[in-house]
């Protein structure tokens, strides 16, 4: 039996009576056994992506947490740590910084919830029979027993949406995300990542923050986008279904949900039978997708033959969505650098991408904190 996906309607953080609303209703449709209770370890994993103030669409809104926290305490679950793991260094100074940043200290205080900062991790064994043998996780994700996946629905530039499955690579610390995407460079093999490390976290249930979304080049430089939606379930795939169909993105694009569908995990669309709530808040929007929606990877020079074979790969470089920095905005931080998995950013006052290694994963766009560096793509190729 397909699991329901809660999708309910709230206009703002500030309407905290729909946001309890619909929070406790994500918690009264799943079976009994997914139910938290007081013996619970209970982990929240929110969406911090990076130090962005709330009303920045960057990271899921302290709101949410907030309403996430009264349905776990009024089914008596008192134990509850929140954790994430940023890109770039994840070290205890950043990581008290991130939770200042985005409003998770005050809101820890508030509530009396720990945060993790310990930025320990420990190696965990991937699914049975998946692409992955092994996971370097963030601690509490091993050692807590009720994993809360809280994501923020933004779009994407490497991945066309940003959604619950790809919340869970925040669950691999720090600077050890850029090994992945250098061993995966391909979005197909990432996608297939992502799907282990979704069986490998197992989250017990998701709750996708979309009261105000992002739209644009997300995960960080797009722009926020009233949306007025909660949406949650049990399946994380099923609820980054709905979420599709909202944003009027094509399931089949996103890699993780790719992956998913061909591995069984999930259908192909949203099915409108597992929809708790009402089909109008799933009827498709305007919404600004990433300038890289829809472009293919790297490899439509792989198909052709002849003396285009050799000029097409060196016109992909161009072709193909890929950085570009801004020299009037850079402000020389280096976030870029760090965390590009191919160094292949150089610092000379600003950054400098050498285009030859580099594999658009786009981790330097995400990363820069003044959206200096812009996915661009010649126009004559934009309908490839
Ligand atoms: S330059 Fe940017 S997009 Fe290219 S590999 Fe480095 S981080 Fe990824
Ligand atoms: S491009 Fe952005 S992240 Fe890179 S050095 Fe400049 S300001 Fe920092």
């Amino acid at each position: 039996m397909l699991s329901p996906v809660v999708v309910r309607p709230v206009a703002s953080y500030e309407d905290t009576a729909a946001l309890d609303t619909a929070v406790e209703t994500v918690f009264a449709a799943l079976p009994a056994e997914r139910q938290p209770g007081p013996a619970s370890r209970v982990l929240l994993k929110p969406n911090l992506l990076a130090r962005h103030t709330p009303d920045k669409a960057v990271t899921t809104h302290p709101a949410l947490l907030r309403a996430v926290v009264g349905a776990l305490r009024r089914r008596g679950a008192t134990d509850i740590l929140l954790a994430d793991s940023p890109g770039g260094l994840y070290n205890p100074a950043r990581m008290r910084a991130l939770y200042e940043g985005t409003g998770m200290a005050a809101l820890a205080k508030e509530l009396d919830i720990a945060l993790y900062s310990d930025c320990k991790s420990v190696t965990v064994p991937g699914p049975q029979g998946g692409l992955v043998r092994q996971f370097e996780l963030i601690e509490p994700v091993a050692q807590r027993d009720y994993i809360i996946d809280l994501p923020k629905l933004k779009t994407h530039v490497m991945t066309g949406a940003s959604l619950s499955v790809k919340n869970l690579f925040g669950c691999i610390p720090g600077l050890k995300k850029a090994e992945w995407h250098t061993r995966f460079p391909d979005k197909e093999r990432f996608g297939e990542m992502l799907a282990d490390l979704y069986r490998t976290v197992k989250p017990a249930l998701t709750i996708l923050d979309g009261v105000v979304a992002m739209e644009g080049d997300g995960p960080s430089g797009g722009s926020p986008r009233p949306l007025g939606l909660v949406l949650g379930g049990a399946d994380p795939f099923l609820v980054d279904l709905a979420a599709c169909r909202v944003m009027g993105i094509e399931p089949a694009r996103v890699p993780y949900l790719a992956a998913g569908i061909r591995q069984g995990l999930c259908p192909e669309s949203f099915p409108m039978e597992a929809l708790d709530g009402e089909a109008a808040l799933l009827a498709p929007v305007p919404f600004r997708l990433p300038a890289s929606y829809g472009a293919g990877d790297t490899d439509f020079a792989r198909h052709v033959r002849g003396p285009l074979a050799w000029v097409l790969p060196r016109l992909e470089r161009w072709a193909a969505p890929h950085p570009v920095v801004d020299r009037t905005k850079c402000i020389g931080c280096g976030r870029c650098a760090e965390i590009c998995p191919r160094h292949t950013i150089e610092l000379k006052g600003v950054a400098r991408i050498r285009p030859e290694n580099c594999i658009r994963c786009f981790c330097c766009h995400e990363m820069c904190p003044v959206q200096a560096i812009q996915v661009k793509r010649l126009p004559l190729f934009r309908h490839l």
